[in-house]
């Protein structure tokens, strides 16, 4: 079994060496506990966030051990006691990321059965915890109206990638969306049903969001944070909502080398804007009517969803890096 181990807390944009491959004995379950061998794992930005030693919403990574984050596998060995519970040959999502194999209590794995047509890698993006993202703070957080006008940022990613198109489905005026290549751009217009998309390294971000959304933004689905949290407030209308979901921009920030933040805010006040930070996990309840409303999307075509898949555990830290860098059109994969 080979497991990936951070090893040293990364300064700035996360290095090679911050990272070692380590290999060790399979592991054997315990009394009511399961072995999974790894099909695919899940390499998210909040990843980042886990690599300093800081206090969060989520424990840090410990050094010198395993990461983890979601993962899909096989069950290869069960010592499960429970007639219901999970079996060799059963397909299961787990929190066993960063490695080939696993051990975990037997009551930590969920069966799953993606739809016919459906890798069930989507467990990991479309109808995983990014999916669940995309509809809780499209929906729950950003209180998303039908024929309001919606910009997101971070749009051609996992998260982003669904927002669009549930507010489209939903009846929404305008959809926008930035992103950080013209092929992203293209794939948001061509192939998501975007009304308009704009590259954000192309220049302002605030100029090209005011060309794009003439008439304002009722809600922004924020995943960027800096320059795209200026330019959303800038071109917010009275009362617009925000969903605060991530601020990528800020990950690698170190106290030397800060990202300036908007420098905005009283347009906040002046605009009776509403900013809704939140994190899923509190949500899982929502789990199920997420799944029940969006899976038949998804087999059905109407949701499209790209994942970018990087081959071979050896190659899960260019993947997290790549992703970080913008590499991933859609959820960014490692195939074990
Ligand atoms: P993505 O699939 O969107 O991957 C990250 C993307 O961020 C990259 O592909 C890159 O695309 C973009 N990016 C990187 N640096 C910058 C930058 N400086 N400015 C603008 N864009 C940048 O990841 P996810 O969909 O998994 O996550 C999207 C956001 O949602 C993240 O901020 C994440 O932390 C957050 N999140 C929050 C959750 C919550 O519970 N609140 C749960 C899940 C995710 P590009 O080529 O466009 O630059």
């Amino acid at each position: 079994a080979r497991e990936v181990h951070l090893v040293r807390r990364p300064s700035g944009f996360p290095e090679p060496d911050d990272f070692a491959f380590v290999d060790r004995e399979l592991p054997e379950p315990g009394e009511g506990e399961v072995l999974v061998a790894n099909h695919h794992f899940s390499v998210d930005p909040y990843m980042r966030g886990r690599m300093n030693d800081v206090p969060s919403y989520v424990a840090p990574f410990r050094l010198n051990e395993a990461m983890d984050g979601r993962s899909v596998g096989e069950v290869v060995a069960s010592r499960s006691n429970d007639p219901d519970g999970p079996a060799v040959g059963d397909l299961v999502t787990a929190n066993l990321a960063w490695r080939t194999h696993g051990v975990v209590p037997a009551k930590q794995v969920q069966k799953v059965s993606a739809p016919d047509g459906v890798s069930p890698s989507a467990f990991l993006g479309v109808l995983g915890a990014p999916g669940l993202t995309a509809w809780v703070g499209l929906l729950d957080k950003a209180a998303f109206r039908e024929g309001d006008s919606v910009f997101v940022s971070g749009a051609a990613g996992a998260v982003g990638s669904l927002v669009g198109q549930l507010a489209k489905l939903k009846g929404a005026s305008r959809v926008v969306g930035s992103a950080g290549s013209a092929e992203k751009v293209a794939w948001l217009t061509g192939e998501l049903g975007y009304d308009a998309a704009f590259n954000y390294k192309d220049g302002s971000v605030t100029d090209q969001l005011r060309e794009a959304m003439p008439d304002g933004v009722d809600v922004y689905f924020d995943n960027v944070g800096a320059d795209h949290l200026e330019a959303a407030i800038a071109c917010a209308n009275d009362f617009a909502r925000v969903a605060a979901c991530g601020a990528i921009a800020h990950y690698n920030d170190t106290d030397e080398n800060p990202t300036p933040g908007p420098a905005n805010l009283f347009q906040i006040v002046k605009k009776r804007l509403s900013i809704q930070g939140f994190i899923v996990t509190d949500s899982i309840d929502r789990m199920r009517p997420f799944l029940e409303e969006v899976t038949p999307w998804v087999a059905e075509g109407r949701v499209k969803f790209a994942e970018t898949t990087v081959e071979g555990i050896d190659r899960a830290v260019e993947a997290f890096r790549g992703m970080l860098r913008g590499e991933n059109t859609g959820k960014m994969i490692v195939k074990v």
